[in-house]
């Protein structure tokens, strides 16, 4: 089964795929101030290495948690594929376990990994201008019910525009430990440990394809290939001829992307440089703003109390849709974007 319903589920059936094929498996442990596994063991995030060679793909799942779901299907569905004996395959498995295990977006500190890889030297601090003014609507201390929600909510499309509403509320932020989309106040113990690791995994790689597998955006069941780069830059235009139109620039006009501090590929560059081709492949799954609701459910419930059932449902539903439909359009997506990958060679 491709789809697992748990992390634990989901650790097992990779780690017995790839063993099976013969790679080489490894186990970060995350302390993740104690959080477990539901059998009791560490949470982890797997890794699994097939062969050698120059060019590589890696594929890496699970950096939003709950969204790890479709992640680790991808990295199953490749495995069952098979790739070019010349190609080294390189499967990073649940970046952030803890949000996996318990169905959130964010890991055990409530951080948004995706906004956590700060460069050195810059501070984690700061918010975009119009946060502050948003707090209440995207972290209310009480439930709020669909109406008043998409009552408020629209309220402050009008008087921002949706682009900017968009980039005030997910481009991160540093001053609401209990907020949305907060970076964190330090380099988290998982990315810490991976970011350790990179450069002696991938040392002998000359050219390294990377995909970040996320879900939340676009249209349903559909993939839309997100760069770290402005659509007037050359390397924007290399993606698109290679990888088609699907790919999306950060600042695409009508796109779904919006600029991020702290972001994984930035991290991925400051290390690997020109070695590398990162793309950030986002799966739609309900409307943003849905998204964004059940977002709003799940933190409020988090942090003050309330329904936690309907909280993980809601999640599920925003980030790891269960209808067969969409999981197999999912798949059917994700594999023409691997041989994508493997054409070029
Ligand atoms: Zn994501």
């Amino acid at each position: 089964m491709m789809f697992a319903p748990t992390y634990l589920q989901a650790r097992r059936d990779f780690r017995r795929q790839a063993l099976a094929l013969g790679a080489e498996v490894q186990a970060i442990e995350i302390e993740a101030g104690g959080l477990r596994a539901e059998d009791g063991s560490r949470l982890s995030i797997e890794i699994a290495s097939f062969g050698e060679a120059p060019k590589a793909l890696v594929i890496s799942s699970g950096l939003h948690g709950v969204e790890g779901f479709a992640g680790s299907a991808v990295q199953s569905l490749c495995m069952q594929r098979g790739w070019p004996q010349d190609r080294r395959l390189v499967l990073l498995h649940a970046l952030n376990p803890a949000g996996m295990s318990s169905l959130r977006r964010v890991n055990e500190n409530n951080v948004d990994l995706n906004r956590n890889f700060l460069a050195p030297g810059e501070s984690y601090c700061g918010s975009p201008e119009h946060y502050a003014r948003l707090n209440s609507l995207l972290n209310p201390k009480r439930p709020v019910s669909a109406l008043e929600f998409s009552m408020r909510s629209a309220w402050q499309i009008a008087r921002f525009g949706y682009g900017a509403l968009k980039q005030a509320i997910a481009g991160g932020q540093y001053d609401y430990p209990e907020g949305l989309f907060w970076g964190g106040d330090c380099l988290q113990e998982g990315p810490q440990k991976l970011l350790a690791l990179l450069p002696e995994l991938l040392a002998d790689v000359e050219q390294i394809d990377w995909i970040d597998v996320h879900t939340g955006l676009g249209v349903s069941g559909e993939p839309t290939y997100l760069v770290e780069a402005s659509k007037s830059s050359a390397d924007y235009k290399v993606l698109r001829e290679r990888f088609g139109e699907r790919v999306q620039a950060w600042d695409e006009d009508d796109g779904v992307a919006y600029a991020i501090r702290g972001g994984f590929p930035g991290a991925l560059k400051e290390i690997f440089g020109d070695r590398l081709t990162m793309l950030t492949c986002e799966f739609g799954t309900i409307k943003a703003t849905r998204v964004l609701r059940n977002l709003i459910s799940d933190n409020q419930v988090y942090h003050y109390g309330g329904d936690q059932s309907l909280a993980a449902k809601r999640m599920r539903d925003a980030f790891d849709r269960q209808t067969p439909a969409w999981r197999q359009r999912v798949l059917l997506r994700a594999g023409a974007l691997l041989d994508r990958c493997f054409i070029e060679g």
